[in-house]
């Protein structure tokens, strides 16, 4: 069969798929959405399964040096000042006096003016946005505010009265819950060092987005490992985690073209790092962040052994040894995972069908890992001896895969249906299959279909999915 690649992937192409087949929709649409909120809907909800069930299965089931831990999103409001958050966590922010469009003052400078501005100060961000006279890209008047630093950590208050003293924080990284549990996870499992504490869950960051889709989000979904070690293994474990990330890429079917390491400057390291490495996917709107690989040192288990006054050392009965463990961190969002690999997946195709009938096709080529529905069973007609015999096959294989049942419209168009939202494989039941007790089992990237017995059917499609 004859494909013919179209133009590169935009992000207008990526949000209108996902909204038109239920992959992601805007929050709170029926009233009007709240900015920069987004819900995943039934394929939406189903990728970011498979991925956070990969990355567990990847990182943690398949070691034996990781534990799990599922920690809350509020904690005591000591741990940030201890993590550093209460005095670093800051964006600077800048505001047009005349329309009040806000905007962050670092993506101005990098994306207006084409200047680095990794590590600038308040006042010299301030300096180059009022010298450079910028008009905003709103309303068009340059009558800027000075520059402010603004924290990105949401507050609340705990119990039903806001008085001061009972400020809380939504927790703005999944990291510190692995901190604070570190000693217990010490003391109630067999862990030795080098090891890790793997967790995924809610971070939350009052944001300033410069709105690409689900890049940057206020509320996120962190996939994060902390592995403690001695501090001289640091080199050697950083390259080691390095490496993990590209394969747990690989597995997961990220393009590796598109994909590149970045290392930080000093002056951009977060306050907690020594050492920093980003892997960066080339987006529609350019390099940028995918994830992070940081040395945090001892800092984070210091500081909580300085806050809370609570021995955090580590004892080696091996060698009679006591110290804090250094630390190793990879992170990942969830979020912005999913959206490369649905950019990624992401193809417009002229294909002409097995009668030689040109068409356009939207293919989402989705590793069988991360695809929402695993096969579609498609009877060919509604007539009930093919809807029956349809209904068993999805009765068996649902033990196995998630699979969908669609009896409507024509063959070609549920065909299409299932291309859009990146269905490996469809399976036909036809008249023949009456007299054959065999169906049709259909690629979706090569179109090739074949015949196959029923009685095979399920081990066939579990083999190809590797499930
Ligand atoms: P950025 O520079 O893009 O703000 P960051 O360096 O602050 O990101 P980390 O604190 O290292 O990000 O967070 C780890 C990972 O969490 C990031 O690599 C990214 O995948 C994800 N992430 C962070 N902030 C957001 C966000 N607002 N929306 C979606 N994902 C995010």
């Amino acid at each position: 069969m004859d494909v013919e690649q179209q133009s590169p992937v935009t992000m207008e192409a990526i949000v209108a798929l996902a909204k038109r087949r239920g992959f992601i929709y805007p929050g709170s649409d029926i009233y009007g959405g709240l900015a920069n909120t987004w819900d995943f809907g039934p394929l939406g909800v189903e990728i970011k399964r498979n991925i956070k069930n990969a990355w567990w299965q990847y990182f943690v089931h398949r070691r034996a040096d990781v534990v799990g831990l599922d920690g809350g999103i509020l904690l005591h409001p000591k741990v940030w000042e201890a993590s550093g958050h209460i005095s670093e966590f800051f964006d600077p922010l800048i505001d047009c006096r005349n329309c009040r469009a806000r905007y962050r003052a670092d993506t101005l400078v990098e994306e207006k003016l084409g200047q680095p501005a990794e590590g600038l100060s308040t006042a010299e961000l301030t300096t180059i946005l009022h010298e450079a006279n910028l008009a905003c890209p709103v309303c068009g008047q340059r009558t800027w505010t000075d520059v402010r630093q603004f924290n990105l950590m949401f507050q609340t208050h705990l119990g039903p009265i806001e008085e001061s003293g009972t400020e809380v924080y939504l927790r703005p990284e999944t990291a510190q819950n692995i901190f604070v549990n570190y000693k217990n996870v010490t003391q109630t499992t067999r862990v030795k060092i080098p090891f890790g504490i793997a967790q995924i869950g809610k971070a939350f960051r009052n944001e300033i987005t410069p709105g690409n889709f689900i890049f940057r989000v206020l509320e996120l979904e962190q996939m994060e490992i902390e592995y403690f070690i001695r501090a001289a293994d640091w080199d050697e474990s950083f390259t080691h985690w390095l490496d993990e990330m590209a394969a747990f890429y690989k597995w997961v079917g990220l393009k590796q073209d598109r994909l590149r390491v970045r290392e930080h400057e000093e002056d951009e390291l977060s306050h907690y790092s020594m050492r920093t490495i980003d892997y960066e996917y080339k987006f529609p709107f350019g390099w940028k962040e995918l994830s992070g690989l940081a040395y945090r040192t001892d800092f984070d288990l210091q500081r909580h052994q300085e806050y809370s006054g609570v021995d955090l050392t580590y004892f080696d009965q091996v060698n009679d040894e006591r110290f804090v463990p250094h630390v190793i961190e990879p992170t990942m969002g969830v979020e912005r995972l999913l959206l490369t690999l649905i950019l990624d997946a992401y193809n417009e195709e002229s294909v002409t069908d097995v009668n030689g009938k040109p068409y356009e096709r939207t293919v989402l080529k989705l590793h069988p890992r991360i695809a929402p529905y695993k096969a579609a069973v498609l009877p060919l007609s509604r007539k009930p001896e093919l809807t029956g015999k349809a209904m068993e096959i999805v009765r068996e294989l649902r033990q196995y895969i998630s699979v969908e049942y669609d009896e409507t419209q024509s063959i070609g168009r549920r065909y299409r249906r299932q291309d859009e939202i990146g269905t490996p494989f469809c399976v036909t039941v036809d008249f023949e299959t009456l007299e054959d007790d065999a169906v049709t089992v259909r690629d979706r990237d090569s179109m090739e279909q074949e015949r196959v017995p029923i009685s095979e059917l399920t081990a066939l499609l579990r083999g190809r999915l590797d499930q």
